[in-house]
């Protein structure tokens, strides 16, 4: 394996991904730079790993090379799970943090401290030059704040409170975030997985 394809227009996902493999022998690049990056797949599954796997097979299907997709979400205790696989659009329209955040601040209205515990997760779809299938997931624990707090990252970032702090990931810095995200800890099973997969 040589080189890996990111199904991905988010250019900051890619430069994350290159810097955890750069020790390994792999060339990451983005669908862009292999000239597909018209290519776009409705993440329409019901699950986050319906919707990476589904990215993934869109770009397996028309190249040979190594590729990866990812899809990630906040899974929250006390709303069975929600926002999950929608929350890009929990509020209805996609990509809308403020009011994606105003949502879940007045769902969660009448929920106490210590059972608004949540969790972002994240899916990464492999698929091998041979197209065998890989499902890779990374979750950082935590829970959901009663008000917004910081302005760093996005999404949810504001009203999450990774465990073991008590800033929000809208308060702390980049550096803590991406050494305790959910995708970071996706990354580094994906580099074990491809290490693994090298050394076979
Ligand atoms: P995507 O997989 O990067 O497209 O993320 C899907 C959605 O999940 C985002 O639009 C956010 O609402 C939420 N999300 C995923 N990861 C994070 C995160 O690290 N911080 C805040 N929100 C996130």
């Amino acid at each position: 394996m040589k080189k890996l394809i990111f199904a991905t227009g988010n250019e900051n996902k890619v430069k994350e991904i290159q810097e955890i493999l750069k020790d390994i022998n792999i060339e990451v690049l983005s669908k862009k730079e292999i000239g597909f990056e018209d290519l776009e797949v409705v993440e329409d599954g019901d699950t986050l790993f319906e919707n990476s796997k589904k990215k993934a097979l869109a770009l397996a299907n028309k190249i040979d090379y190594a590729i990866i997709a990812d899809d990630s979400g906040l899974f929250v205790d006390a709303l069975n799970d929600k926002p999950g696989v929608h929350s890009s659009r929990y509020a209805g329209e996609e990509g809308n943090d403020d009011r994606n955040n105003e949502k879940l601040l007045k769902d969660l209205e009448e929920i106490k401290e210590e059972d608004r515990t949540a969790r972002f997760k994240a899916v990464i779809t492999l698929i091998t030059e041979d197209k065998e299938i890989y499902e890779i997931e990374g979750i950082c624990e935590g829970h959901i704040d009663f008000q917004l707090k910081g302005s760093n990252g996005f999404g949810y970032d504001p009203l999450f409170i990774p465990e073991g702090y008590s800033k929000s990931f809208g308060e702390l810095s980049d550096e803590i975030k991406n050494k305790i995200s959910h995708r970071y800890k996706a990354l580094l099973e994906l580099k074990e997985k491809l290490e693994e997969l090298i050394r076979s």
